[in-house]
């Protein structure tokens, strides 16, 4: 009997100091993994993708990735300062690479370090769509959700709490990679919930509206996404980001608020397209 309780009160201690509320969604959120423990992970993991692929540097468009990548970084750091969140993105360490790699994907690591392939720049088409993209994977990042994916598949394959997922083998690290949708050829990527996406689609329309960026693309975007799934390309990033009615419809009814939203920071006009 002592001994269960002992459990008991453990277990609530584990959830309530792994329970996290997050800035972004005023939610408690399921954290087993502190940023401390999961960052390192994270950037050595990084590091391992770019020196296993081309990482394209100098061109227009890897210019241009960066270019979009530090102002939505500075649009979620003035949002966050504004909302009393200052130093939240402390441990962050921003990086934007463009992947020469013919994939329609895109990704963000705990701790903003991000992934454009080369494959989704022509469903992009502009620059402002790029922004929306960046916008919503910064906004996975930021909302903590792959950490939460991990979370909840520890729980479920019963590993350890509190840690200790430095890499050590590949099968840590395939895990590792499907929590954060980093994905591989061989590897299928885990779907963030509806809920997540959901998340992700509003305040990344912020950060973008914030960033200088028009956030009725984003709708636009998400057409040509739906057109492209039934083209040739393997459509990596639909097979986690479904372009549905749902989504379109929502993101469009989005628009307004997230231009409400920038103007009280003084962005009252946005940026052409910016065709390439
Ligand atoms: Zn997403």
């Amino acid at each position: 009997m002592k001994f269960k309780n002992t459990i008991v009160v453990t277990l609530t201690l584990i959830m309530f100091l792994s329970c996290a509320t997050n800035p972004f969604t005023g939610k408690k959120t399921l954290a087993f993994v502190s940023n401390a423990q999961l960052f390192p992970t994270a950037f050595a993991q990084y590091n391992q993708v770019l020196t296993e692929s081309k990482v394209e540097t100098g061109t227009t468009r890897a210019d241009m990735i960066k270019r979009v990548g530090q102002r939505i970084a500075v649009a979620a750091e003035r949002w966050l300062n504004a909302n009393g969140q200052q130093g939240y993105l402390n441990d962050y360490k921003w990086e934007y690479n463009l992947i020469n790699e013919d994939i329609v994907n895109a990704w963000c690591m705990p701790g903003g370090k991000i992934v454009f392939y080369t494959g989704i720049l022509p469903v992009a088409e502009n620059e402002t769509a790029i922004a929306a993209i960046m916008g919503h994977e910064v906004a996975h990042a930021l909302a903590n959700h792959g950490q939460q994916r991990m979370s909840a598949g520890m729980l479920q394959q019963g590993l350890a709490v509190a840690g200790n997922i430095a890499i050590k083998d590949d099968k840590t690290r395939n895990a590792f990679n499907q929590y954060y949708g980093v994905g591989s050829s061989v590897l299928g990527m885990l779907p963030f919930s509806r809920s997540h996406e959901t998340e992700a689609d509003r305040i990344g329309l912020y950060l973008t509206a914030l960033a200088g960026y028009n956030p009725d693309e984003a709708a636009e975007l998400w057409k040509r996404m739906a057109k492209a799934s039934g083209g040739q390309a393997p459509p990596e990033f639909l097979s986690t980001h479904p372009a549905n009615q749902t989504r379109i419809t929502n993101l469009t009814a989005l628009a307004p608020t997230a231009k409400a939203e920038a103007k009280k920071f003084g962005v009252s006009s946005f940026r052409p397209l910016g065709k390439y």
